[in-house]
């Protein structure tokens, strides 16, 4: 299958500009191709159309003219698509030097490593822990738990670790795999129920210096599965193994997971991942185009990073196709340019305008305090501490300008908003206990 994907390649190559093609191979893999249908994955709905509108008639058009037969494009979304991982047969070719020689190391994602990971107050604890258990495998915390939201970084950092820990330490064997995966091949092999495939499975998962397992919220409910994955787990554990585990959520909101395996779940280091505040996801757009030609002014980078606040995936979905349909129209990209190529991005997230009286109303709430009280003059520490809240959150929900969010607050001017915006920026540094606080109020602000 790969010559013909690859043949494909090179002919779409020599029909698309450099950038589109780039976007393609970045975003489009080959499912399968058979009885004239072509079946395409690709990871976001967004690419999917980006996909279809471009690529889909050259596609038609090589069939057609070049190979001289008639075919059907058939697509499929994949969430969970990363481009040139997990695929096993191409592991020699990808496999990093040292790693090769062994029949069960991954092969992991060039583009996810810790350089192009941004660190900010969302992740950091996360990084630091990804980071000290790569260094030191099995001798700094295990298992390495990672729990956070969809598209959050939480594979990106799996792959760091695995890349990392090769770089500093040759030779490891380091197995990754989707919880999934893992579970659809203990069910097929109970199916056949054949000893040889159990005795290759189990040892696979038991011979590794490192286990990287990710989503294992697909654990739930699959009893088989996490007895397999409890025994492996012991046996790893007990012979200084790292394990390192993601999830959607932490081990204890596991449902329907036995008591014993969550208790081993936690047993190690449980970090999160939140959303990433504005300058975050700033911070992240600014990092994929490192190096791109066509610089995108910042104002742009600002915009596409207020319509898009709580997954990076969808974030780099929306530069993807911005980069993408710049470089074909030669298009000066200006934010306009932006709000036009991406409106079908951001439909979803206008219906959530988010406004000043509900940031407001929420944290009132949280504080017990009457929302007028967020205006008035008066200065008792907690009243403080909540206005200058509710300003950073009206920075960061909302496009207002400072002025405007001090005249929403008992018409103060924009430096007491400023200093408000800078004190809570950094006490979400330095106070964890205020990161809380403030990543819960945001949650039940979208959730308004
Ligand atoms: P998850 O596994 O949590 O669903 P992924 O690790 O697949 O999320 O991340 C989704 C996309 O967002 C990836 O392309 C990843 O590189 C990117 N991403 C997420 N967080 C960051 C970050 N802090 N810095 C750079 N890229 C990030
Ligand atoms: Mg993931």
């Amino acid at each position: 299958m790969e010559p013909f994907w690859n043949d494909l390649l090179e002919r779409l190559s020599r029909k698309l500009s450099t950038p589109g093609f780039k976007t393609f191979v970045s975003s489009a893999k080959l499912v399968s191709f058979a009885d004239g249908i072509l079946t395409i994955a690709v990871p976001t709905q967004f690419l999917l159309s980006w996909v279809k509108e471009r690529c889909a008639p050259v596609l038609q058009d090589i069939f057609n003219n070049e190979l001289q037969q008639s075919i059907l494009i058939e697509y499929t979304v994949n969430a969970d698509f990363n481009f040139g991982i997990s695929a096993e047969e191409e592991a020699p070719r990808l496999a990093p030097a040292g790693a090769a020689a062994s029949p069960y190391s991954s092969t992991f994602n060039p583009g996810y490593t810790f350089d192009t990971f941004v660190v900010g107050n969302n992740n950091r604890f996360a990084h630091a822990a990804a980071v000290a258990v790569s260094e030191k495998p099995a001798a700094a915390y295990n298992p390495l738990f990672t729990c956070g939201g969809s598209g959050l970084g939480k594979t990106h950092l799996m792959h760091a670790i695995a890349q990392r820990a090769l770089a500093l330490h040759p030779g490891l064997k380091i197995v990754y795999v989707k919880a999934e995966d893992f579970v659809n091949e203990t069910i097929d092999i109970i199916r056949e129920n054949r000893q040889d495939r159990w005795n290759a499975f189990r040892s696979k998962f038991r011979t590794v210096d490192i286990l990287m397992i990710d989503d294992v919220q697909f654990f739930m409910g699959k009893d088989r599965c996490q007895e397999e994955f409890f025994n492996a787990f012991n046996a790893l554990y007990e012979a200084k193994k790292q394990i390192i585990l993601n999830s959607d959520r932490p081990p204890k909101d596991l449902k329907n997971v036995e008591e014993r395996l969550i208790s081993r779940l936690s047993w190690g280091l449980v970090t999160d991942i939140q959303p990433p505040d504005l300058e975050t996801r700033i911070a992240i757009l600014q990092k994929k185009i490192e190096g791109d030609a066509k610089p995108i002014p910042v104002e742009v980078l600002e915009y596409i990073a207020r319509q898009i606040p709580s997954n990076v995936r969808d974030l780099e979905g929306a530069l993807t196709r911005l980069v993408a349909n710049a470089a074909l129209t030669d298009a000066p990209l200006t934010i306009e340019f932006a709000a036009e190529t991406l409106k079908h991005f951001f439909i979803v997230n206008q219906e959530k305008y988010i406004t000043i009286s509900t940031i407001k109303q929420v944290v009132a709430e949280s504080f017990k305090l009457d929302i007028e009280e967020l205006s008035a003059k008066v200065r008792t520490k907690d009243i403080a501490l909540a206005r200058q809240i509710a300003m950073f959150l009206s920075k960061e929900m909302t496009s207002s300008a400072l002025a405007k969010i001090g005249s929403n607050f008992g018409g103060r001017d924009h430096t007491t908003v400023l200093h408000a915006c800078d004190k809570i920026r950094e006490m979400l540094k330095t106070d964890p206990s205020i990161l809380d606080l403030v990543t819960n109020l945001k949650k039940e602000i979208l959730a308004r």
